[in-house]
């Protein structure tokens, strides 16, 4: 027997974990859509016993997922914030866990309205400037929660240099991966202890559904996910587990010419005359380029940026025909969103003010539609 051979990232994008069923030699994984398995006799198990606590499509979709970031443990969840909230059970009434200031409203939501009042401390920070890391660490602080690119001002975190911090007080380090992917950037390679995923964005990449991931190589931390996750149940759907499998599979493709055409709308942005600032990590002006480019192997698709004359707001948002306003980010179509009022509704008015949050501030998904559409139809929208 040939040792096995380690793949590289498209080959296990494609393929998945285990590459096919074992049971069939299905190329496509089935969809185990049961919700439990029989027994052959007492003490007797296939090695599933129930759905709430393992599936096989579950579970194929669990291990391409860390196979990708480079983990050896991976949990599939119903969203991404049933992902992050199985992370913050890792926490008990008392510690203080250090959050970027500029991230997703809904996980900024968890922090403050249900592990706040549940004894969980918090202060929200910029964690992009290492110094105010530094400075807020107290004596319970017990947890680091970064996003980076940060959502929606695209800050970026240096993930190593946290992870310096926080070794002398062991402190867990944990990354929201969503907006680059394993295919960009591995903050499990940088150190951090723990990746989470909103899994409805660029992993599954077809608005279509749902899932959230929790990804670590470390086996007690695994455990108390996985203890939690069977104990409250929101895990993944076999189906909506076979939905991410096969967005996977192009995973890369999509990544690169999402990114391509990201280049593209930021360039177009810069240049127009109504335009006041564009927020793309991959424009070398940005304040987190030399860093990204230190920490990940590409730049993203999402790009925000601010309107001079705030009525262009409204009349952007309704003359868009190519690009869709909605809610969500990561996938095959380009999507155009309200920060103030959508993704950023539950931020605080004055934090929102000193992140830049702003009434003249639009934030972009960009998908992989053929760029002259994109560019033409934002031009379209912008003069008429
Ligand atoms: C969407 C999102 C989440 C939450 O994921 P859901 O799947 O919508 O629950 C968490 N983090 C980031 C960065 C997101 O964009």
């Amino acid at each position: 027997m040939c040792a096995e051979k380690l793949l590289k990232f498209e080959t296990t994008a494609v393929h998945g974990s285990k590459g096919f069923d074992p049971l069939t030699g299905a190329i496509s994984f089935p969809i185990y859509q049961t919700a439990t398995f029989k027994h052959g006799g007492l003490n007797e198990s296939t090695g599933y016993d129930y759905s709430r606590l393992q599936n096989p499509t579950r579970e194929e979709v669990e291990n391409t997922v860390a196979k990708l970031e480079g983990a050896k443990f991976g949990a599939g969840f119903s969203t991404g914030v049933a992902a992050v909230t199985a992370v913050l059970s890792l926490f008990k009434p008392g510690d203080h866990i250090l959050v970027s200031d500029d991230l997703y409203g809904g996980t900024f939501r968890l922090f403050r309205d249900i592990y706040g009042p549940y004894g969980i401390e918090h202060d929200f920070i910029d964690t992009a400037d290492l110094n105010d890391v530094i400075n807020n660490i107290k004596e319970n602080t017990k947890a680091i929660f970064i996003e980076t690119p940060s959502n929606p001002m695209m800050k970026v975190v240096d993930i190593n240099g946290v992870v310096k911090l926080s070794k002398e007080k062991n402190l867990i380090v944990i990354v929201d991966n969503t907006f680059l992917t394993p295919y960009f950037q591995k903050p499990l390679n940088l150190g951090a202890h723990i990746v989470v995923h909103s899994g409805t964005k660029f992993l599954g990449g077809h608005n279509d559904t749902l899932a959230g991931f929790v990804v670590t190589n470390e086996e007690w931390i695994n455990e108390r996910i996985r203890f939690y996750e069977k104990s409250t149940g929101a895990t993944l759907a076999p189906f909506d587990s076979w939905l991410i499998l096969r967005g996977i599979k192009t995973l890369h493709i999509r990544m690169e010419k999402s990114q391509e055409n990201a280049i593209k709308v930021a360039e177009f942005l810069k240049k127009h005359p109504k335009i006041k600032e564009v927020f793309y990590v991959g424009l070398p002006e940005h304040k987190g380029y030399e860093i990204s480019k230190k920490q990940a192997t590409g730049f993203g698709s999402m790009i925000s940026f601010k309107v001079k004359n705030q009525e262009d707001v409204a009349k952007i948002l309704k003359n868009v025909k190519v690009i869709n306003f909605a809610e969500s980010l990561g996938g095959v179509e380009t999507l155009i969103t309200y920060p103030q009022t959508q993704t950023h509704a539950e931020i605080p008015a004055e934090i929102k003010k000193r992140l830049g949050v702003t009434e003249d501030l639009l934030r972009l998904s960009i998908g992989i539609e053929n760029i002259s559409d994109l560019i033409e139809d934002l031009e379209s929208a912008l003069g008429c």
